[in-house]
Formats: C-alpha cells, structure tokens, sequence
C-alpha cells in the first residue's frame, strides 16, 4: 500500500487559500500590467503600429489620454510585450485578478469607472447576500478550447478542494447558484446557453472565465464567435465576475468564486466560510 507511506510523508497537500496566503499562488504571473516606472516615459516613442504589432490580440491600446493600457480581457499571457519592453510592461505575480465589471478588466483602470462599478458590486452583493455557506456551480463550455476546463477540473482534487469551502460543482442548472461559463462564445451554443440560464435558479450569479469567454481571446472576431460569453447571454442576464488569463490558474478562478459569491469582502480581503456544509434538496 504505497499511497498510505505516501499520504504519510507528504502530509497535508491542500491550500490553505483563502483563510492564508499561498505562496504558490502569489508567485504565479497572473496578469500583465503597463508599468509606470523609470523608463516607462519610452512608451512615448511607441506608435499605435508597434501597439498592435507588439500584441496578438490587440490587447494593448491607449486611452483618451495617450496612457498606454492592457486590456486584460484580451490578453493571452504570453509575454510577448514583457518580453520586449520590460521598461513598459511587467507581469504581476498572484491570483487576485478576477474584477467585478468589464471595464475593469483593462489597467490602469479608468477613474471614470469608479462610480459605475461600485454599483455593479453593490448589486452583486446584495443578490448574493441569500447565499448560505454552501453554493452549487454549473459549468457551460460554449466554444471553449479545453484550457479552462483543465483548470477548472483541478479545483476540484486534493490540492484545491473547494468542497472545503461548500463549493460544490452540480450536473443540473436546477441546482445552481453560479453559472461558470467558459469559451469564445460559438453561435451553435446560444440557445443551449439561454435554455440553461432559463432553468437556473434565481439569484443567479455569472462568471465568465478565461480570455476567450470575455473577448473571444485568438479567434475573434470571427464568423462562428460572439467574441466572448456576454454576447450569447439573454437579455436581462449579464456576467457578474471577469477572471482573465488563458486559461486563468485554478487559485484565480477560485479568486473569481469566492468574489461572485461574497466571501471577498474588498479587494484582497477574505471572509472564508466556518464550515462546508451541503445545502438539503
Ligand atoms: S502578454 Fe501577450 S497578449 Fe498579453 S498584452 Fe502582452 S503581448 Fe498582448
């Protein structure tokens, strides 16, 4: 019986995420973000051309202002700008990058926003607010390159165990408090996707995770995309949290839950649940 010698030497292998930082997870690159440090005035000698030749998705851009921003929407992670203005682009290491609102999604984000965003997350937390310690997921691929799934999948074995913190994955959108979509958005999954939101329970939360489901990442636009989830979703229903990356690492997902679901309380503030606990049917 090796795997009881192993079990032994190895101990416990779960996170202690969120009740505890994860060094692991803060170590990771979880985002690109345009840098303002010395040598970042250079980036006045980038024209919009070297922007878009620098980025595969376009993800790049400038605001109204002339500051150059990464939409991180569109932004795949592959480290081509960091690669070749490391005075202008970083990676910023961690999982807390999921955001409630689109708009948040590009860096440096915009003061306008502010006031618009604050009532998206005061509207999230008051539907959420019902949610006891026990929330059931439903996870809808529509065009996904499987990328996610593998990460999604890995919340959950041992290492992530999300049942830990009464997040639970259900077979049935009956059952589900949270729809966690995945994909590019493929015309041939719209009336699934609207038939699978009609039979969610309400107050419905929506998560749309990784690069493709928020802008239709590599292939949009395209004939068979609606470049992202939110265009296939129905009228009255839109994502409530964004989490980037391609694909997003299961403690940024974990990240995007527990923010969909109340337990982050403010940005980089956790309030982790007592106990997992299943909900009676
Ligand atoms: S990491 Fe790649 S996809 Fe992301 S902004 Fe840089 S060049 Fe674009």
């Amino acid at each position: 019986m090796p795997w009881v010698t192993r079990g032994l030497r190895d101990g416990v292998v779960t996170t202690g995420y969120p009740r505890r930082p994860d060094p692991y997870a803060e170590e990771l690159p979880g985002a690109v973000a345009a840098a303002v440090r010395p040598g970042a005035e250079q980036a006045g000698d980038l024209l919009d051309g070297d922007l878009l030749e620098l980025c595969p998705t376009g993800a790049i851009g400038r605001d109204p202002a002339g500051v150059v921003t990464v939409d991180r929407g569109r932004c795949l992670l592959c480290g081509r700008c960091v690669h070749a203005r490391p005075e202008l682009f970083s990676w910023v290491p961690g999982n807390q990058t999921s955001r409630v609102g689109r708009t948040a999604l590009v860096v440096p984000e915009a003061a306008e926003d502010d006031t618009t965003l604050a009532a998206t997350r005061a509207d999230l937390a008051r539907r959420v607010r019902i949610f006891g310690r026990s929330v059931h997921v439903r996870h809808v691929d529509v065009g996904s390159d499987g990328t996610e799934e593998w990460e999604i999948a890995a919340l959950t074995n041992p290492v992530y165990d999300v049942a830990r913190l009464g997040i639970f994955f259900t077979a049935s959108p009956r059952h589900a408090d949270v729809l966690l979509l995945t994909g590019a958005g493929s015309w041939g999954m719209a009336e699934p996707l609207v038939r699978t939101v009609e039979a969610t329970a309400r107050p419905l939360v929506v998560v749309a995770v990784g690069t493709d489901a928020a802008s239709g990442g590599l292939v949009a636009p395209g004939y068979a995309v609606a470049g992202g989830v939110a265009g296939l979703l129905p009228e009255g229903v839109a994502v409530d949290v964004w989490v980037p990356g391609s694909p997003p690492s299961p403690f940024a997902i974990l990240h995007g839950l527990l923010l969909a679901t109340g337990r982050l309380v403010a940005p980089g503030e956790v309030r982790a649940p007592r106990a997992a606990a299943r909900r009676p049917r």
